[in-house]
């Protein structure tokens, strides 16, 4: 349910950006979301479509770029998408530790015009 007010918050820096780009439209908009960030991606698609009604961002595609969280191996400096119910390197099997990598949650790009 948290993914409510943050795709207002989407919605609201779209709109913002496409006044400023003295733009009519906002036609599409680029976001990364981590697996590890908290938030759920569909769930964000869903409301987009239900918050931008009325807006300028209404229609607008959204794309969803997901990040799989990395984990880095403290022995080799292996970075590795871990495996199901697994934390070890595939270089050399020491258990991996977890890094910024997957945490992400930011608009990459918005498409006016
Ligand atoms: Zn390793």
């Amino acid at each position: 349910m948290h993914e409510y007010p943050i795709t207002e918050q989407i919605i609201k820096i779209c709109t913002k950006h496409c006044r400023e780009a003295d733009a009519k439209r906002v036609l599409g908009v680029k976001l990364v979301v981590g697996d590890s960030s908290g938030f759920i991606g569909e769930s964000i698609q869903m409301y987009f479509d239900i918050i931008s009604e009325g807006t300028p961002c209404e229609g607008a595609r959204l794309e969803i770029v997901r990040v799989k969280p990395q984990l880095r191996c403290p022995s080799c400096g292996e970075m590795f998408v871990r495996a199901p119910m697994s934390f070890a390197c595939p270089k050399c099997g020491t258990d991996g530790e977890p890094t910024e990598i997957g945490k992400e949650f930011y608009i990459e790009q918005i498409e006016v015009e």
